[in-house]
């Protein structure tokens, strides 16, 4: 990476497309990524691209040794959930109609990196663990989720939406999402290559 690169989509300026995303502002729900440190530098990372145009929005690095996380992530006066589908996991449509506003907790990493955060992260104990119901299969290229139920972060995040908001619209991440698929698949080839291997 050089020190020219958009520091928003990590792409050099002639490929940045952070101009062109569309912001959503959310009604009700706050949405906290925490994502594994592994992922920060790269332009496909998906949390990233949430970051940039989801509001509110926070988003944690986590694996850091002098970085820890604790229980200040979550917020008061919120209900959170945390978008997993472990044995424990509910369906997140019970969470509809929660009488406080919902804080949608979403892990981003790898399938593997990710199945460890509630585990390791203590102060996700109390955390109900939510899924959503429903087969979805990603419309995510860049990286290889070809299985049904494997959706990039931002998809998961999307459905979530979908089922925690009123009269929500997918189609606006979907747009933004399509925007960074795109951008790779004309001008960054060889990391798409890179990424489809590994
Ligand atoms: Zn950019």
């Amino acid at each position: 990476m050089t020190k020219l690169n958009c520091p928003n989509c990590k792409l050099s300026a002639m490929f940045c497309y952070c101009t062109k995303l569309k912001l959503l502002k959310l009604k009700k729900t706050h949405v906290t990524i925490i994502r594994s440190y592994k992922e920060r530098t790269i332009s496909t990372n998906t949390a990233r691209l949430a970051q940039n145009c989801i509001r509110p929005l926070d988003l944690y690095d986590r694996g850091f040794i002098d970085g820890e996380l604790n229980d200040e992530i979550l917020k008061e006066d919120f209900q959170p959930v945390y978008l997993y589908p472990d044995e424990s996991s509910v369906d997140i449509f019970n969470f509809k109609n929660s009488s406080k506003p919902i804080q949608l907790i979403v892990p981003d990493g790898s399938w593997r990196q990710t199945k460890k955060i509630k585990r390791r992260e203590p102060w996700l104990n109390n955390v109900p663990s939510v899924f959503i119901p429903g087969d979805y299969l990603s419309k995510f290229i860049v990286r290889k989720q070809k299985q049904l139920g494997y959706i990039c972060t931002i998809e998961a995040i999307n459905y979530a939406l979908n089922a925690l908001e009123d009269n929500f619209d997918l189609s606006l991440i979907e747009y933004n999402l399509n925007l960074l698929v795109d951008t790779h698949v004309k001008f960054r080839p060889r990391q798409l290559e890179y990424h489809l291997k590994n």
